[in-house]
This record gives structure tokens, sequence and C-alpha cells, in this order.
């Protein structure tokens, strides 16, 4: 905790002063162009990583950067967190992309690919079943860098796995159909600190600008 003060009291000094005009411009409104989805990993920082200042994404983050699946019919399911907010950014906000970027050494699918959980974490448990969608499936039809690891082959079949169920709402699909809204899977190598977005062409993920 004395960490987080001292960071904010670094902030107000240091920072602060440079956004202060930012800021109260933002404070009247915020018009993001990106829904960024990632996981809650703690090493994974969507603004360091994008390079993107305060009020250029709308961030949602959880365990294992899952999306439930809609339920064909529209209604809402258990989870309606990560559909409120996709309804939000879309709808209401406009976004032009979506990113769904998951990551390496990812907690949630290594739990997944072990089928291992803590005990005592109901939540944790119902939550990941959302993303035990058969994902050996969409790996078969990826390529692979050599010696990746079965979690991280895991982690990036995942995020193609999102994308469909991202898909799976209207809003989303009726965009993507029309030409006005783009879905982008993005994969962070935390140990190269690098990178990497989903190239349709070559069925594999490769370094952005590289
Ligand atoms: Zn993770």
């Amino acid at each position: 905790m004395q960490k987080l003060v001292r960071g904010i009291r670094e902030f107000r000094e240091k920072v602060r002063p440079g956004y202060k005009e930012k800021f109260a411009h933002l404070a009247l409104r915020q018009a993001p162009d990106c829904l960024f989805v990632s996981c809650a990993d703690s090493r994974v920082v969507p603004n360091i990583v994008a390079s993107t200042d305060p009020g250029d994404l709308f961030v949602v983050r959880n365990v294992g950067n899952l999306i439930p699946l809609c339920d064909p019919s529209g209604i809402p399911g258990v989870d309606t967190g990560e559909g409120a907010a996709i309804e939000f950014a879309v709808l209401v906000l406009n976004v032009k992309d979506i990113v769904i970027c998951g990551h390496s050494d990812c907690g949630a699918m290594s739990a997944l690919h072990s089928g291992q959980l803590p005990a005592g974490a109901p939540h944790l448990q119902a939550w990941l079943r959302s993303g035990r969608s058969p994902l050996e499936e969409v790996a078969r039809e990826l390529h692979f860098r050599e010696g990746i690891s079965p979690v991280n082959r895991l982690s990036q079949a995942n995020v193609l796995r999102q994308l469909d169920h991202l898909r799976s709402y209207a809003p989303v699909r009726e965009r993507v159909d029309a030409g006005t809204l783009a879905l982008h899977a993005w994969w962070f190598d935390i140990g190269e600190a690098e990178v990497l977005a989903f190239d349709e062409e070559r069925r594999s993920f490769e370094v952005v600008g590289g």
C-alpha cells in the first residue's frame, strides 16, 4: 500500500503538471477509438504496451482475457460485465477497433491446461469454465513459433477463440459486417517485452511492425 501512496504522490508532483490540460479536456467527455480486452495479470500494462495516453483506450481486464459467449437470442447470461462493456464501447463510444490481448505464461491458461485450480475458488472455476471451449481445435489450425510452450500455444489459441465469442454479440457482428469495426488478436510476450499480432495469412502471431 505504501508503494501505491508513494506512486500517487509522485504522480501529483511529476506527472500531473504535464497532463493537467489533457485531463481537464477529458473531464468533459471520453472518445476512445479502441476497446482493449486484456488479462488482469499485473505484468500486462495496456497503456505501456500500446503507447497510449489517457482517453485512448476503453479497457476491460479479467482473468484470462475471456469474453463469455453471447446467447444466440441475445439474452444476458450470468456474466454480464463483459457484455455490458462491449455494448457500451460499440453502441455509445463507437469504437472503431477491438483488440483482445493475451500474454505468455498466463495463470488462467496454465489452470486450463493442467485442469488444476485452487481449492475454495468457485468463482474462478465457474469463470474459467466459460473459457474451456475446445481450444485444441483452434490450435490445430495455427502455426507456432518453434519451442513455444503448450500453455503459450493454448494462450494464443484462446485469443482467437475469444474473437469468435466477440462476434456472438449482435452489435459487434453488425458493425464488423458493415466494415465500421475491426477485430484484432494480440499477444504480449512478457519475457521479450514484445507485442505480437495475429497474421491471418500466415496463421501465426508475428511481431507488430517487425
Ligand atoms: Zn493471464
